[in-house]
């Protein structure tokens, strides 16, 4: 799996929209705590480390079923930041998305692998990963929703132009800030999207 990085505008000469077409609508999934339980530790948030570990929430499957049924695309976007620190390898996290995907009918997957102090465009809270997705995929993220479980999700989706969902775990770390919608999890946060929730959170 290469590191995503943003598109080039050249490379996206041919491909655009037609006029006057509607562009697609995307709820974008964070991935551990909205898709995944995530193992706890201290208060605070980890992704599993084995794929064995791996296991879908209550209610993830019914949701993204909802959701595609709605019309939206499900782009699942994660900061796997162990890659790079050695914690975690690519091929163990790549065998973990193989498994999102036999699982769930999802459009993508992308994920970092950097840490801050790699200063990359796309591990959350900056946007890239959400960008990227927008131009591969023509949404229109004014007309599209980010669930996650932390502040860095839900300021990446902010800054994309997002509505945002935030499921409340209480973590012991900063709470987002700005517009964005609380949640006990993907199922409600599905159910409120479909019911054609106004937008207003953002
Ligand atoms: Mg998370
Ligand atoms: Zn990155």
């Amino acid at each position: 799996m290469a590191l995503p990085g943003v598109t080039s505008e050249a490379s996206s000469q041919g491909d655009q929209v037609v006029a006057g077409a509607s562009p697609n609508r995307a709820v974008f999934l964070d991935r551990d705590g909205v898709i995944n339980q995530p193992t706890i530790r201290n208060g605070k948030s980890y992704p599993p480390d084995r794929v064995e570990d791996f296991q879908l929430i209550d209610g993830v499957a019914e949701a993204c079923t909802l959701l595609k049924e709605a019309g939206f695309q499900l782009v699942v976007v994660t900061n796997q930041p162990d890659v790079r620190t050695g914690k975690q390898t690519a091929t163990n996290v790549e065998a973990m998305h193989a498994r999102l995907r036999d699982l769930l009918p999802l459009d993508d997957i992308l994920a970092c692998f950097h840490v801050d102090a790699d200063d990359c465009s796309c591990r959350k809270p900056k946007p890239g990963m959400l960008l990227q997705a927008a131009e591969q995929h023509h949404i229109d993220l004014t007309r599209s929703y980010m669930v996650g479980d932390r502040w860095r999700d839900i300021l990446a989706g902010q800054r994309a132009g997002c509505a945002c969902y935030f499921v409340d775990y209480d973590y012991k770390e900063a709470r987002p800030e700005g517009a964005y919608r609380t949640v006990d999890d993907l199922y409600q946060a599905a159910r409120q999207i479909t019911a054609g929730h106004p937008l207003e959170h953002r």
